[in-house]
């Protein structure tokens, strides 16, 4: 009797034990993941919440420091220095008179960025509109020199309405583009040119292509720039359509004003 149940009873414990050790290697692999960073688990979620997305991984700033200081009358802080990371929330990189890039900075182009805006302009040109990006992605080098012709032709005041400081240009991302209307170059920069059948086309489908309107008409105590009806801000279409239904500009969206 005994003999017969012997193989029984060890097969059983067999079974057990090799249950038991599958469980506690599937624990342990379990906890590794969870024991990556934080940072690494939030690009994660924000990169698959995010569809389509950027191509880099982002740095995830959840809460920026808020500046304890007024901006002066141009809308940048006293004594700023540019900082030695960019500032991510909620995986959307932020570039204004507040947030600057670090120097070093330079990704050149954004490819996505770059796709969507073809897609643009051939639904465009598909409604017989001829757009054109006469102007993307600017290293600080170039920021620095366009800013400094600016001021010598018309003061420091009214360059920086109008043009960023180096470090301070969405156009340092890679993400941002003017836009303008093919032998319409008069109207390229201008006001103007949002009032255009082109302009007007522009406004209301920008979103579906992920694209927002950076600076919008009376927004300027928020943004730091008057209205610019040519530039337009890459930040993918989910996020792009829901900042238009809500009319708001990318500080009111990202918590920052
Ligand atoms: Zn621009």
């Amino acid at each position: 009797m005994k003999n017969k149940r012997l193989p029984l009873i060890l097969g059983a414990l067999i079974s057990v034990a090799l249950i038991v050790s599958i469980f506690v290697v599937y624990n342990y692999k379990n906890n590794q993941k969870s024991n990556a960073s934080d940072e690494q688990k939030l690009t994660t979620e924000q990169a698959e919440k995010d569809s389509p997305t950027m191509e880099e991984p982002k740095k995830t700033t959840e809460n920026p420091v808020k500046p304890e200081q007024q901006p002066d009358e141009n809308g940048y802080l006293p004594n700023q220095t540019l900082p030695t990371e960019p500032t991510y929330i909620n995986g959307i990189l932020l570039a204004n008179k507040i947030y600057p890039l670090p120097s070093t900075f330079a990704p050149g182009e954004n490819p996505e960025a770059r796709q969507a805006l073809d897609q643009m302009l051939v639904a465009a040109k598909q409604q017989g509109f001829d757009l054109v990006a006469f102007s993307g992605y600017r290293s600080f080098d170039y920021q620095t020199k366009l800013y400094n012709n600016y001021v010598n032709r018309d003061g420091q005041a009214a360059a920086d309405r109008y043009s960023a400081r180096p470090g301070y240009s969405e156009h340092q991302t890679g993400l941002a583009f003017d836009i303008g209307e093919r032998g319409k170059e008069d109207l390229w920069l201008t006001e103007e040119f949002g009032e255009t059948p082109a302009g007007q086309w522009l406004m209301t489908h920008a979103q579906d292509f992920g694209f927002i309107l950076r600076f919008p008409k009376d927004k300027e105590d928020i943004t730091g720039y008057m209205y610019e009806s040519w530039h337009y801000r890459y930040v993918g279409s989910d996020k792009a359509k829901e900042i238009k239904k809500q009319s708001i500009t990318l500080e009111e969206y990202l918590g920052v004003k």
